[in-house]
């Protein structure tokens, strides 16, 4: 007997999640949309830790002064992140 992973299902919510997360960080997300991630990342630990890793990234620019994240170096350090995450669910796979 195989088993399912229920997980599956929650791929594309997880995506979605995970877009908002850059802006719940950056003081961006809508209070409708903050209140889903909230509920979410109770329940999905990936999201938790994706959302507890950009806020300590933005966190970390925050303490620099005058130190002015250019569109490009945000763009690449989003990309960064979602390769991270890639990897994680491969090395989960096995
Ligand atoms: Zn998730």
């Amino acid at each position: 007997m195989r088993k399912k992973v229920k997980k599956e299902a929650g791929i594309c919510e997880c995506l979605e999640i995970q877009e908002w997360a850059v802006r719940f960080v950056e003081g961006d997300l809508g209070e409708k949309e903050r209140q889903e991630l909230l509920i979410h990342i109770q329940s999905c630990y990936q999201c938790a830790r994706l959302v507890r890793s950009l806020k300590r990234t933005v966190h970390l620019c925050q303490l620099i002064p005058n130190y002015d994240v250019p569109e490009h170096t945000h763009h690449r350090l989003w990309e960064n992140l979602k390769k991270a995450i890639g990897k994680e669910k491969n090395s989960e796979r096995k």
